[in-house]
């Protein structure tokens, strides 16, 4: 039985993967090898709308399911993680939130550009001393007049050195310096004192330029500033709980890649005058990897369908993540395993989705963060 709840989701699956296995396979290796972004993708998903999914059609976006956002970035993701990386950023905390908090005027200024992928996003909240701890942040936002001129470093920026809008999370004087009441400024490429730094050397997604930013005496106006300016762990939290739901999608994308590439070696391979899929345990292998992947799938499109329905989904939305990602890391060094020396070669996919399907533990809030979310919800409720 296949998972797609109903017809709809089935034609976006179909119509995503012959779109990932037509134009993102043949160069999938090579913008891997080269850290290179595929602007040319980005080209063929524009008129497709992947940049608008979670953004309302009044302003040029999609508007989609979360089912259907978490197929198109799993099918992404499937064939590169880094492409499905670009795209989920971008949705879901790079225009998420300005859907979810920003004025009518700012919707009207800053959505349309992001819908159809001329500008795309980024979400920008770790620094030097703010990981999973974002109290830490020392970025500082002074208020002068309706403007506020933000200094600070900020790292490992997903989507960094090719935004053209950053949601810049910032200490303002207006808060009394604590990083817990920070703001979240939109802040455009082009602005006086905003640059892009270096572009992280990675493991993996190497097809995605993660950089840090630099903000120098950066002057932003008022209708810069999402939400008020103590707004800003409430607006990363909201952007968090939707972005986790994407980072599960990709790392059941890369699962799902990585299990389709085992699945056909094992049928190719010989040992012993028989192919290696008749053996017992490789026929374990296959077995525990698909088992892990569906329950994955339905843990995910649980956390959906709890976001659609207008329900709290933090938890569920976390429950996802933190299985999916490490599911992908199981099910990548499984492929691997099958595959053999040969697994271990760049000459074959499987040690890139390996590679990739590390940082899904990591970024969005690591695994021991997610479990933290979910134990949390578990203690609040009355016994
Ligand atoms: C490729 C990549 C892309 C990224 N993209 C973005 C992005 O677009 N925007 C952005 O803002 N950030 C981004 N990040 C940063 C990412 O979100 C952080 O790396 C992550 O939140 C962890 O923070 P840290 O690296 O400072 O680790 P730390 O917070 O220093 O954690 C180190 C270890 O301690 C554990 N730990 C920390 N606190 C606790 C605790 N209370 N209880 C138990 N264990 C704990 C962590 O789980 C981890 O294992 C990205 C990172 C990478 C690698």
């Amino acid at each position: 039985m296949d998972f797609n709840p109903c017809m709809k989701h089935k034609l976006i699956r179909k119509m995503v993967r012959e779109f990932a296995e037509t134009e993102i396979s043949p160069i999938v290796h090579d913008i891997d090898h080269e850290s290179r972004f595929p602007w040319e993708v980005v080209e063929k998903m524009r008129p497709l709308n992947f940049f608008g999914l979670q953004i309302p059609k009044a302003y040029g976006g999609a508007e989609v399911d979360s089912i259907s956002y978490a197929i198109i970035i799993e099918e992404l993701s499937r064939v590169s993680a880094a492409v499905g990386l670009c795209v989920t950023v971008h949705n879901s905390v790079g225009a998420y939130p300005i859907v979810r908090f920003g004025t009518e005027t700012q919707k009207k200024r800053f959505l349309p550009s992001l819908a159809c992928g001329e500008r795309i996003g980024a979400f920008s909240l770790s620094e030097a001393n703010a990981g999973s701890d974002a109290g830490g942040v020392e970025t500082y936002a002074f208020q002068d007049g309706d403007d506020y001129i933000i200094n600070g470093t900020k790292i490992f920026v997903t989507n960094g050195g090719i935004c053209g809008l950053a949601l810049i999370f910032a200490v303002t004087d207006a808060t009394g310096r604590s990083g817990r009441n920070a703001g979240v400024f939109m802040v455009e490429k082009g602005m006086p004192g905003f640059s892009v730094g270096e572009i992280e050397d990675l493991c993996g997604m190497r097809a995605n330029p993660v950089s840090s930013l630099f903000l120098e005496d950066c002057r932003v106006s008022g209708i810069h500033l999402l939400g008020r300016p103590g707004d800003g762990l409430k607006i990363g939290l909201a952007a968090l709980d939707t972005g986790r739901i994407g980072i599960a999608a990709q790392a059941l994308g890369i699962a799902q890649g990585a299990f389709d590439a085992a699945l056909k070696y094992s049928k190719e391979r010989q040992q012993f005058g028989k192919s290696i899929s008749s053996f017992q345990t490789i026929q374990n292998y296959l077995a525990d990897m698909s088992t892990e992947i569906d329950a994955g799938r339905l843990l995910l499109y649980r956390a959906c369908a709890c976001k659609d329905s207008g329900n709290s989904f933090g938890p569920e939305a976390a429950k996802a993540k933190l299985y999916c990602s490490a599911l992908a890391m199981r099910v990548s060094s499984l492929a691997i395993q099958i595959h053999g020396g040969y697994g271990y070669s760049k000459e074959y996919d499987v040690e890139r989705y390996f590679r990739d399907a590390k940082v899904t533990e990591i970024y969005e809030g690591t695994s021991e963060v997610q479990r933290m979310v979910i134990s949390r919800s578990l203690l609040s409720r009355p016994v």
